[in-house]
């Protein structure tokens, strides 16, 4: 975000820009060089705009609540390499997004051509998500049980070593293997343990049901299911 602007004597232009995550400050001077404000020495970093959400396209990291400022490289390296995912498919195509804190981005989705519209109303999902803290050092990512119009169908915890029947059964829709007549979101999120992640699959009020039907005739139920 720019917060000032200075007019030297020579008409030499000076801006006054903060890091929108770790809130670095910055002088920007004339030639686009910036300089640490509060050492006066040169920054060895580049400022990325935050674009608003409906600005984005693949790559470009927005953020989640619209705020358009600007964020250090530094920053925004460290958020794409550690982050959880949601994905949205539906009949009119397929958007993947990386989301770490309150930063979204795009992400390739096995070659379909990301429908941006998609993320529309799948913003609310993004802005309901929370850390919920379970001691000092544990905790995990969650998404709201329900937001304007999606409902979390179903979720949980999952292991990130070794895949299942329904994991697969999801992967082949976000993939349009198995092909829904509806939009399916799916929220991935990171836990302080590594060999976890939390799961949520979302859908539209009306269509709960025939989601949770597919997913019972697509995953065969488990072993210790049958047993009375
Ligand atoms: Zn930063």
């Amino acid at each position: 975000m720019i917060l000032q602007e200075y007019q030297c004597e020579d008409d030499s232009l000076f801006l006054l820009v903060d890091c929108d995550y770790c809130g670095t400050r910055f002088i920007e001077d004339e030639d686009g060089l910036l300089w640490l404000a509060e050492t006066g020495q040169e920054a060895d970093r580049y400022l990325y705009p935050l674009l608003s959400p409906s600005e984005a396209d693949e790559d470009d990291m927005f953020s989640i609540d619209g705020n358009e400022g600007l964020i250090c490289d530094w920053c925004r390296e460290d958020l794409q390499g550690t982050h959880g995912a949601l994905t949205i498919r539906s009949p009119e195509g397929v958007l993947s997004l990386g989301v770490c804190s309150r930063y979204a981005w795009g992400q390739s989705a096995d070659g379909e051509e990301p429908n941006w519209e998609l993320l529309g109303d799948a913003l609310e999902i993004l802005r309901g998500r929370y850390y919920h803290r379970t001691d000092a050092w544990r905790g995990a990512y969650l998404g709201p049980n329900e937001t304007e119009h999606w409902v979390e169908a179903t979720g949980g915890w999952h292991s990130t070593m070794e895949q299942s029947d329904l994991s697969d059964t999801i992967h082949a829709i976000m993939s349009g293997e198995i092909v829904v007549p509806f939009p399916v979101a799916v929220l991935i999120g990171l836990t302080s343990n590594v060999c976890s992640v939390t799961w949520a699959v979302y859908v539209h009020k009306e269509n709960v049901e025939a989601l949770r039907k597919l997913l019972e005739e697509k995953t065969p139920a488990p072993a210790w299911a049958q047993v009375r």
